[in-house]
């Protein structure tokens, strides 16, 4: 089953059950500047959990674009170490705003992954929280889920939007990959291995926090899914890594073709094909490169994306080349993406024109300084000058670090960044006002994007 089918099927199921097909929203939230990118499905419909937003349905079901690059939810480091986390990814959701409950939204789940996609009930896993007896009751006893392949846990299974406001209960369901993969079950010591992977998370919106931290049942219990396709394809497609579905090996391809680099199974290849995704995508829903907020965040996958395409020794603009694959692949799901591909495609060149410049005598320096470091942090004032003079943002350098074992400090940078705009303030006495500029540069780079709190859910 390809990944345009799995969509296409999802969708279908909830429309037949009665929920109103709302098409993807942008990736940059539409009135919400605390929030950094759209991060899951619910994102768009909070103001209408919150009751602010009324609809004219109480049952939607979406395929929404998402970005996990920053705040909260931020993936970026786990992209090129496991099988299942992407910068970009879609989430296929389905929501009740004060209508169905635990009930059915557990019912609903089950029947679409045992009988819409057929996938045995022996290969699923399903955890809820510690105190949720209600959805263990219905687990166990309406569905028949086996005792053997449940827990129930703490934190990973209770979901608040942040420190006021809807949060609750939540109940995750996984696929067993099968004993060829290392890791646990959830719960277990060893759950961080990619044996078990998580599919689809249900959450339960049953209470209202309080400033005081009080739990106040909502007057309208609601319900909020997210099922991450690329996984579900992955599952469909009886391949363990989301590298190896439809999709992915056709970016791949364009990636090996793109960079001379023929291995496809290499690293560097998958976090390319991955950055591809969410930098396209971006730059479609109208954030450029810059150095703060949301665009620096983009700049900063850009060039991790071309610092592993030269790790792979490739030296010519190549990334941009990788837009019309995207197009082939996403296009006719994402009109919105053909229509400015031109545009992806020439921003994307003209950033790898730009960091070109600086990005070889850089790397030449982080290599040099990395041989003959004496134990495994990367000093400050390295990390600094990689920065200010070869454009490296710092999660750049700790990329590159992390591939010999080392951690650059960080502590040290931002000392030396501090230093730097002391300087720029005391030349500014002296009429050379570039302490604006500065302070935009430091500010952003190191806490601007920490700083746009992301207050969407932690499921
Ligand atoms: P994980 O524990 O694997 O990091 P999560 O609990 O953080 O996942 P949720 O916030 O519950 O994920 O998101 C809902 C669903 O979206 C997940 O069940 C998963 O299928 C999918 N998903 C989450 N993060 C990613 C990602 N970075 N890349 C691809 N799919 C993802
Ligand atoms: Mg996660
Ligand atoms: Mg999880
Ligand atoms: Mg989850």
């Amino acid at each position: 089953m390809k990944s345009a089918d799995i969509r296409q099927a999802f969708l279908t199921f909830f429309e037949e059950h009665g929920h109103t097909i709302v098409p993807s929203s942008s990736l940059v939230p539409g009135n919400d500047p605390t929030l950094l990118f759209t991060n899951a499905g619910m994102v768009p419909f909070k103001d209408v959990f919150l009751g602010r937003d009324p609809r004219p349905y109480v049952r939607a079901t979406s395929p929404q674009r998402c970005v996990r690059a920053g705040g909260k939810h931020n993936d970026l480091d786990n992209v090129g170490y496991t099988a299942r986390h992407h910068t970009f990814f879609e989430m296929l959701g389905n929501f009740s705003f004060g209508d169905y409950f635990k009930r059915d939204a557990i019912r609903f789940a089950w029947t679409f992954l045992t009988e819409r996609l057929g996938l045995p009930a022996d290969k699923l896993w399903v955890t809820v929280h510690v105190s949720d007896d209600e959805a263990e009751r219905i687990w166990k006893d309406e569905i028949g889920i086996d005792p053997a392949r449940f827990s129930k846990l703490d934190e990973d299974n209770f979901w608040q939007m942040g420190d006021t406001g809807p949060c609750g209960p939540s109940s995750e369901i996984f696929y067993d990959h099968g004993p060829e993969v290392a890791g646990g079950p959830p719960g277990s010591p060893d759950e961080d291995g990619d044996r078990y992977i998580e599919i689809w998370n249900l959450v339960f919106m049953q209470f209202d926090r309080d400033s005081g931290g009080t739990l106040n049942p909502l007057p309208k219990p609601s319900i909020d899914t997210g099922m991450g396709l690329e996984r579900v394809a992955a599952v469909m497609q009886g391949v363990h890594s989301n590298y190896e579905i439809d999709l992915f090996r056709n970016l791949l391809d364009a990636a090996a073709q793109a960079t001379g680099y023929a291995d496809t199974s290499a690293p560097s290849l998958r976090v390319i094909a991955d950055h591809i995704r969410s930098c396209a995508f971006l730059i479609t829903d109208d954030v450029l490169p810059s150095n703060e907020g949301r665009g620096y965040v983009l700049r900063r996958i850009i060039r991790r994306a071309i610092r592993h395409g030269h790790k792979l020794g490739t030296r010519e603009p190549f990334f941009h080349k990788l837009v019309a694959a995207l197009d082939a692949e996403m296009g006719d799901a994402y009109p919105e993406l053909r229509k400015t591909r031109t545009q992806i495609e020439k921003v994307l060149l003209k950033e790898e024109e730009q960091f070109a410049r600086t990005l070889d005598h850089g790397m030449g320096l982080l290599t040099e300084a990395l041989n003959t470091l004496e134990g495994d942090v990367l000093p400050g004032e390295t990390v600094f000058k990689l920065y200010d003079t070869y454009g490296f943002p710092f999660d750049l350098t700790a990329d590159v670090c992390r591939e010999r074992g080392v951690t650059p400090d960080e502590v040290g940078f931002q000392r030396e960044l501090e230093a730097q705009r002391e300087r720029a303030r005391a030349a500014s006495q002296f009429g050379a006002d570039y302490t604006a500029a500065l302070d935009l540069e430091g500010e952003t780079a190191f806490t601007g994007y920490d700083r746009l709190e992301d207050e969407a859910r932690v499921t």
